[in-house]
């Protein structure tokens, strides 16, 4: 099995050596770091990213170095991936930066759209029914020029407002179609994500209907634990064993994606 995203403390996660040390007391045959990176467009994303510090542009140097240890260290392959905030507004930063810096593959994420951040649920408490539906369209159209950008190999968390109490729930049959539509033309592929699937609310993304409509049209998904913690990497990489085996599917590789 090979775990596409995880983080480490050059983002928000636990130290790089005991994620990895975690990846390998798990049995896995790689696990890709992917630490969070944002290149802000407006003041308010500039704010958060320096608030939390995703700023793995100023610092993959250092982190590529230990993971190519990490790497030639074990049987376990490391590879130096990213989580990159996706902005329609970002696209030509992004595809400089991803093209300077050659990860071994790099995950797009829709975390903010306008910049609201979708996991935030603060960011909802004024607004009306309407304006919560409207707001999980601009969710779907945004994952949607993710997809269509081609910028990335894995799109991560697909359905990520899932995530979140004011939004659950408002995702659409005809929001998974269309995006299920645009990955059948990308190489970007989605993920299987289990950051929530083995808390309380038990959310995996993508929910079973979305996962259908992908799968019915003959798009492929990675696995990624989305773990922050060593404790988390194992649990949630027998889950998504056992979920890819149960519906029958081999999962995909970013590095068949070109
Ligand atoms: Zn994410
Ligand atoms: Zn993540």
């Amino acid at each position: 099995m090979r775990d596409y995203h995880v983080h480490s403390n050059y983002s928000d996660g636990a130290f790089l050596f005991r994620m990895v040390a975690a990846a390998e007391d798990a049995g896995l045959d790689a696990v890709g770091i992917a630490d969070h990176c944002i290149l802000p467009v407006s003041e308010r994303q500039r704010h958060n990213r320096n608030a939390v510090g995703f700023s793995l542009d100023a610092t993959y140097e250092r982190r590529r170095a230990a993971i190519d240890r990490l790497d030639e260290r074990g049987d376990l392959d490391v590879y130096d991936a990213v989580e990159m905030d996706y902005d329609p507004r970002a696209e030509e930063d992004i595809a400089d930066f991803l093209a300077e810096v050659d990860f071994d593959y790099a995950i797009g994420s829709v975390h903010s759209v306008d910049d609201t951040f979708v996991q935030w649920d603060g960011e909802f408490a004024d607004m009306d029914e309407g304006e919560l539906d409207a707001f999980v369209d601009d969710y779907y159209d945004a994952l949607v020029d993710l997809v269509e950008s081609e910028l990335f190999a894995i799109a991560a968390h697909p359905d990520l407002v899932e995530r979140t109490d004011s939004l659950r729930g408002r995702s659409t049959v005809d929001h998974y179609r269309r995006v299920a539509d645009a990955f059948t033309d990308s190489r970007t592929v989605p993920e299987l994500n289990a950051g929530r699937a083995l808390r309380e609310i038990g959310v995996v993304h993508p929910a079973d209907e979305f996962l259908e409509a992908l799968l019915d049209r003959g798009v492929e998904v990675t696995l990624g634990t989305d773990a922050h913690e060593p404790d988390e990497l194992g649990p949630r990489a027998d889950f998504l064993r056992d979920r890819a085996a149960d519906l029958g599917t081999e999962p995909a590789s970013p590095f068949d994606t070109g």
